[in-house]
């Protein structure tokens, strides 16, 4: 698909001109009484011409901190462009956001089904419309998600960095850690990226919950990557990404019980240094479980019990001159 099919300055009958800011529905499909179903959409167009970048949030519907810091920066007069185009989307998936639900009514994943298709499921088809009407105006994307239900993640930007304008808008963002990972097979990100519009994604935080300090990490990234865009004066607070992760790995039980942690979320962690302690119901038979690598914790269970096969720790195998850096890390993190 070639980049930019849809005017990004004309939605429906209205248009926005340089300077202005604009609401905008856009119609994705009918409820059952008949009544028609829209997402709310912000643009802000600056003076000048320039690129336009998409900042969505809740394609997983219950995934409400990039939500909270999208709509923060829909009210921020200090938001005000030099030039190019931001389209701001604080709920995709506004059907699993009714439900506080993960997936849409017919229980599919909006994040397997792009681009979608027009006479697909409702999932497909809900895919589609956000393809044609966001990803078809937009140059670049930053997809904002949180850990899935009963877990949190560390702040991460994950992309194909085997795009070169995917790995600059990453470390534009300037989140401390960089996942290389192009995204699961009909993943927003990497069907937008394929079709000629870099997009990058956050992980950070957890489901049904608004959190300031990964709600700010959020709002400070899409400035990051404005003021990198020169869309964007004054306001920029660039972190330097200072590791690369390029496998990732769950740590998973092999026994029920309590779980006392021994990590903590984005801290660095040795092979051989326990994890995790389980213990029986009364605080008996404790097995412990190691790191297999040096590795930063970048996601955990938010479950203090578990049984075999659950993820407890999620752990992301650093770059070799990570250990250099190790002190780094920790600083940053800690300074968080
Ligand atoms: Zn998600």
């Amino acid at each position: 698909m070639p980049r930019r099919k849809k005017d990004p300055h004309v939605w429906g009958a209205v248009s926005i001109q340089p300077g202005q800011e604009l609401d905008a529905e856009v119609p994705i499909s009918e409820s059952y009484c008949g009544r028609q179903v829209s997402f709310p959409v912000h643009i802000k167009r600056g003076d000048e011409a320039g690129p336009t970048v998409f900042v969505t949030a809740a394609v997983h519907g219950d995934e409400l901190n990039g939500t909270a810091a999208i709509r923060s920066l829909i009210v921020d007069p200090q938001i005000r462009l030099t030039r190019g185009t931001l389209i701001l989307v604080p709920v995709v998936n506004v059907l699993g956001f009714e439900t506080h639900s993960r997936y849409l009514p017919d229980r599919r994943d909006l994040n397997r089904c792009f681009p979608g298709s027009s006479s697909g499921s409702q999932a497909s088809r809900l895919a589609r419309v956000v393809f044609d009407e966001i990803v078809g105006r937009s140059d670049l994307g930053i997809d904002l998600h949180t850990a899935a239900i009963r877990r949190t993640n560390h702040p991460n930007v994950r992309g194909d960095f085997r795009n070169a304008e995917v790995r600059q808008l990453a470390e534009a963002f300037g989140c401390p850690l960089l996942v290389d990972e192009p995204g699961p097979e009909g993943s927003f990100r990497r069907a937008a990226t394929d079709a000629g519009c870099p997009t990058i994604l956050l992980e950070a935080g957890e489901i049904w919950k608004m959190e300031s300090p990964i709600v700010e990490v959020a709002r400070q990234g899409i400035i990051n990557v404005l003021s990198e865009l020169e869309m964007l004066h004054g306001l920029l607070c660039f972190r330097k990404p200072i590791e690369l992760i390029e496998k990732t790995q769950w740590i998973r039980s092999d026994h029920a019980g309590f779980l006392d942690f021994h990590c903590q979320l984005g801290k660095h962690v040795r092979q051989g240094d326990p994890l995790a302690t389980i213990t029986s119901l009364l605080g008996r038979n404790p097995v412990s479980i190691f790191a297999p690598m040096d590795s930063v914790v970048l996601g955990l269970t938010t479950l203090p019990v578990t049984t075999p096969g659950e993820p407890i720790c999620h752990l992301g195998q650093l770059q070799p001159r990570a250990a250099l850096l190790n002190n780094a890390i920790i600083r940053l993190t800690d300074a968080a």
